[in-house]
């Protein structure tokens, strides 16, 4: 029977049977943060709205109640790509579960719509526009349904970048079926989003289960850019060696350009932007999905429904647009929960371009301002000194509770800040003297001296600024005027090749009126550094970084083997084994199948599938 919609019929035979399916099906010991308040409140069939950031373990909140109600969970979702791989995964795990789509043939289609009707179905999968047809909303009417999950919930947002005129038509699962609990769930957290799907998916006094959207399994740092390509292959090769990852570049030419580079260094690396061919971008995010350790070197154009839960890492030699993009791009890592890099290479080029971008682009001039008002915030959150997550979060509204998250490089790190007044006043004044024509390079040629021929040809030698900043070399002016440009005090001019020009701000600099701080150190060093100091432990306790304590032949034995299996049965890797399961495998070293089923991510199924052959793996470690 199902039970009557209020939470006390949520049991305690009931809660013990979460936790049995919990662990039985899933494989898991527990819940995380709200999942357990959200089961136990739609188990008891009570309609909500959950709010969780990518990778919060959404899945979960109607998997599970899906399985301890009577009846089939329909899972409403907009990603064809995604609702295969949740019910093959599924299905891995030992559940009857099915998909309802475009994909079927009308064969396949009747087949499983005979297993609902026999219910021989605990969850399916069903595609918005097939799912308020009157045939579909008819075959529903006569079978048992145990709730309705709609994921992805913000499609309904006509506001918003996703949205699915058939979302909004969602509405008729109110009408037909008032008493099945309604799950809507999404990680696009805005008020006004929020506000549409409470309407029109009639959730008016349902309870709003909202989580923090911090990520705090992905380490964010940022470096200084000076050759990005050889940045990041040492950053891949130091530690992200084998990993899946995506790597951000903002045009065509530069992603066909790093994606060769990669792979002439032995890095598998496959490009995808626009201008390919349909079916070569397929192909490669096909190969990205299903096979192990392989990067995609994209334009922004790749991502939207990639749900690729073992992405270790999102690179991005190029700066997104706003502190949002670079939210949604970076979130793309690990969503398995597992340590994961967002790592970017940033330099001054980069605010300069943007710049240009904004304002050479045929917007109106409101929409300028606000687009240069959001890639300031993003600058200066690449800039700060403090605790990148705190910033992150508090862009977004949130309050992080310590001031240390431990691990963001500004943490782990943290940079020293020097009067930078005398630099500062050396450089503007260099600019101001050369008469604010001139770019970077050679703005920093007369600093430290150097007689190039540009240099003798406007007789800057002559210049009393020429020589004055021989204390830093190249290298270090670069950071100095990179951050001068973003705290304001220069601004490139588009009209004159990127020019350097003083804004009104750089006179209270140059009449000594105004502080200047600045980031001592490169942070390019700051990497390696990171390392040794969390070791230490002299910090607050950070996941432990990828590559930690972990014996990687062990770790490559496994993830060879999940690949061949993989490869075999035709699924992604990720549902064969998590990177998470490997990893605890690899800690616990399992000598027996009951240790092997403590491992989080092995649940009955798996063990009796894969149980002895892991053994197996693990046995012959060391031989
Ligand atoms: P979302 O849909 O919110 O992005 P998923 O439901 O795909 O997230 O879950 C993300 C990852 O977290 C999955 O790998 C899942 O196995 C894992 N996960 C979810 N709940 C738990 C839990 N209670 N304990 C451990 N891992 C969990
Ligand atoms: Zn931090």
């Amino acid at each position: 029977m199902p039970p009557s919609s209020s939470t006390q019929a949520f049991d305690a035979a009931r809660e013990r049977d979460a936790l049995s399916v919990l662990h039985s099906v899933f494989g898991l010991p527990g819940f995380r943060g709200a999942q357990e308040q959200i089961v136990r409140h739609v188990t008891a069939g009570g309609n909500c709205l959950v709010l969780m950031p990518t990778g919060g373990g959404k899945s979960l909140c109607y998997q599970l109640p899906a399985l301890l109600r009577a009846g089939c969970g329909i899972v409403v979702s907009p990603l064809i790509a995604l609702m295969r791989d949740q019910v093959a995964g599924l299905t891995e795990s030992g559940v009857n579960a099915a998909v309802l789509n475009s994909t079927l043939s009308a064969q396949e289609a009747s087949e499983v719509e005979r297993r609902l009707m026999a219910g021989d179905l605990e969850l399916l999968y069903v595609a918005p526009e097939r799912l308020v047809t009157p045939r579909c909303l008819s075959l529903l009417a006569q079978a048992r349904i145990a709730l309705f999950a709609i994921d992805e919930a913000h499609c309904v947002s006509q506001w918003g970048h996703d949205f699915r005129p058939e979302y909004v038509a969602l509405s008729v699962i109110v009408e037909r079926f008032p008493d099945v609990p309604r799950i809507a769930l999404t990680a696009t957290a805005d008020e006004l989003t929020r506000k549409e799907i409470v309407e029109r998916l009639s959730l008016s006094g349902a309870p709003q289960f909202v989580s923090s959207f911090d990520r705090p399994n992905i380490r964010y740092e940022i470096v200084d850019k000076r050759n990005p390509v050889a940045q990041l292959k040492e950053f891949i090769r130091e530690r992200h060696s084998g990993d899946a990852g995506i790597v951000y570049c903002l045009s065509r030419n530069r992603v066909e350009e790093v994606a060769r580079a990669l792979d002439d260094a032995g890095i598998p690396a496959l490009p995808y932007h626009a201008g390919l061919e349909a079916s070569v971008r397929a192909r490669n995010q096909d190969r990205f999905l299903n096979e192990d350790g392989i990067l995609i070197v994209a334009t922004i154009a790749f991502g939207m429904g990639i749900d690729k839960p073992d992405v270790r890492f999102v690179a991005h030699l190029d700066l997104p647009r706003s502190i949002e993009a670079y939210y949604q791009e970076t979130g793309r890592a690990g969503r398995d929960g597992s340590p994961s890099s967002a790592w970017m290479a940033y330099g001054l080029s980069d605010i300069v371009q943007q710049r240009r971008m904004i304002d050479e682009s045929a917007a109106s001039d409101a929409f300028k301002r606000v687009s240069i008002g959001k890639l300031d915030a993003l600058v200066g959150f690449a800039e700060t000194a403090t605790c990148r997550r705190k910033r992150l979060l508090a862009y977004f509204g949130e309050t992080l509770k310590t001031d240390k998250c431990g691990n963001c490089d500004n943490c782990l790190t943290p940079p020293q800040m020097r009067d930078g007044k005398i630099l500062a006043q050396k450089l503007l004044s260099c600019v101001y003297r050369t008469g604010q024509r001139f770019g970077a390079m050679h703005l920093i040629d007369v600093l430290v001296g150097r007689l190039t021929e540009r240099v003798t040809q406007f007789g800057h030698d002559k210049l009393s600024v020429f020589g004055v900043g021989r204390e830093l070399n190249e290298k270090q002016w670069r950071v100095v005027l990179r951050q001068l440009a973003a705290m304001g005090h220069l601004r490139s001019d588009s009209e004159a090749f990127g020019a350097l020009k003083l804004t009104d701000s750089a006179r209270g600099v140059l009449r000594g009126e105004t502080e200047v701080w600045l980031r001592e150190e490169a942070p390019h060093a700051r990497i390696r550094a990171s390392r040794t100091k969390s070791r230490r432990g002299d910090l607050a306790p950070a996941p432990a970084p990828p590559q930690g304590d972990i014996d990687p032949e062990l770790r490559a034995r496994l993830r060879a083997w999940r690949s061949e299996v993989a490869r075999q049965r035709g699924v992604p890797a990720y549902v064969v084994l998590h990177d998470s399961t490997i990893d605890g495998i690899v800690r616990a070293w399992p000598t027996t199948l009951d240790e092997l089923r403590n491992v989080p991510g092995i649940g009955d199924k798996k063990l009796e599938h894969y149980g002895e052959e892991l053994l197996r793996l693990v046995r012959a470690r060391g031989e």
